[in-house]
């Protein structure tokens, strides 16, 4: 067990620069021209890849990480670039977890680098699981997978909503009801190979912010995939489904609510960014900006606002860190990952919007970045689990019983 230390090690501070200069050269200067263009950044997530920041290379160094903070330090530096950007290079993570976690290792090792290609010839990966009428309640999906004895095929079909990277992804990662009375237990995760036929992008969802990431509909119309793609293999799949039969409904769990618990701190360092990014810029223009013949910032009422945001980001931080180092050193118990993405998320909006107020009438214009900030940080209240489902997830933990 890694002894858990506020001091970054030699490798995460290099990372750390690293990752913060390409952020500083890279991501900032095109910014705002990916944001209004609500365009994938294609030669920004190609420059990642040439530069090893995106790459199954760069994740599985991360991962491997026994203290567990190369991940929220590195996310965290990116996304004080840009959040869109941010996205768009680490959407396929998505993907990629999502087969890490399901998939047996001869599935692993046949999809995780399809879900990234090279440097050469950059790949995409999606993660779908939310649909139109199935978003923090995934126990209710609609799309269906029926197995085909004959052909040794799985047929899906129904409509994915929300989807990161979706329909633009090589490597789709479907969840899917097989037996939908069993709800979450009679679900399993399928992967759609490149070119797929019947797989098609639905509309594109037009955004309030994150717009140079890419989110669209993902419409499955009955594709057939063989049944090496389902994650896990079918012998696994069979008894899954069999102990849930036997349990009934009683055992049924949320999996929105509580599988994602690891991966949580990360999502939260994303927030982390942009709120540090926010902060640091309004602190600077706060010394400059002159009013009533005296900085602004020798007002207290906008110091003030400084000390808290400083302190805000702090106590994200340290929650971020926390169950960053939890989930690789004994594991989350206490909704530890809820609480750190739900604080995280709740400080890059405030102090996005307080960055506004500092600026004045220069922050509410698209001339300056803090207004685009403020959009960004919104998103954090809302995907990988809402507000009000990473509360549910920490009242269930720290009470024992199942609020509703
Ligand atoms: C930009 C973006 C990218 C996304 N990327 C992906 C992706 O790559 N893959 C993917 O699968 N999904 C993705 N999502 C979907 C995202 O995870 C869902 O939007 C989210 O889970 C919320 O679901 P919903 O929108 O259906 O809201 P709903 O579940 O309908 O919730 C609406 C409101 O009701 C509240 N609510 C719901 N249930 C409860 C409850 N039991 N108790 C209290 N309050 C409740 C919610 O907190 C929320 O305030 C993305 C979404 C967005 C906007």
């Amino acid at each position: 067990m890694a002894e858990f230390s506020l001091s970054l090690n030699e490798d995460q501070l290099q990372l750390q620069k690293w990752i913060h200069d390409f952020a500083e050269d890279v991501v900032r200067p095109v910014a705002h021209e990916w944001d209004e263009r609500e365009e994938f950044p294609w030669p920004v997530v190609q420059e990642a890849a040439r530069n090893g920041l995106y790459g199954l290379d760069f994740v599985a160094n991360a991962f491997a990480d026994p203290t567990g903070l190369t991940f929220p330090v590195a996310l965290e530096e990116l996304f004080w670039g840009d959040a869109g950007i941010g996205l768009a290079i680490f959407g396929s993570s998505l993907a990629a977890a999502g087969i890490f976690g399901n998939g047996t290792p001869e599935q692993i090792g046949e999809w995780l680098p399809q879900c990234y290609g090279d440097a050469d010839n950059v790949m995409l990966g999606a993660f779908c699981v939310s649909e139109p009428d199935a978003g923090s309640d995934v126990s209710s999906l609609r799309t269906r997978a029926v197995y085909d004895a004959a052909t040794d095929e799985w047929v899906l079909n129904g409509t994915k909503a929300w989807i990161t990277n979706g329909g633009i992804a090589d490597v789709h990662v479907v969840v899917a009801a097989v037996d939908p009375a069993l709800k979450g237990r009679g679900q399993a995760s399928f992967v759609i190979p490149p070119g797929t036929a019947g797989l098609s992008q639905g509309q594109k969802y037009k955004k309030h912010g994150i717009r140079a990431s890419h989110t669209a509909e993902v419409v499955l119309d009955d594709v057939r995939v063989p049944g090496r793609c389902l994650l896990g293999g079918k012998d696994k799949l069979d008894e899954k489904l069999a102990r849930a039969r036997e349990a009934g409904h009683s055992g049924a769990r949320q999996p929105a609510m509580a599988t994602f618990e690891s991966t949580r701190p990360g999502v939260g360092a994303q927030a982390l960014g942009i709120a540090r990014a926010a902060y640091e810029y309004s602190l600077d223009y706060a010394k400059e900006r002159k009013a009533f013949g005296r900085a602004i910032i020798e007002n207290q009422s906008i110091a003030f606002m400084l000390a808290d945001m400083a302190m805000e980001i702090d106590a994200a931080r340290l929650l971020v860190w926390r169950a960053a180092w939890q989930s690789r050193n004994g594991g989350l118990h206490r909704g530890e990952g809820s609480m750190s993405k739900l604080k995280a998320g709740r400080v890059a909006v405030w102090s996005t919007e307080r960055a506004i107020q500092i600026l004045g009438g220069y922050g509410y214009t698209r001339e300056y970045p803090v207004e685009r900030w403020h959009r960004d940080a919104k998103i954090y209240d809302i995907f990988e689990g809402t507000e009000q489902i990473q509360q549910l997830v920490i009242a269930r933990a720290i009470s024992g019983l199942r609020i509703e």
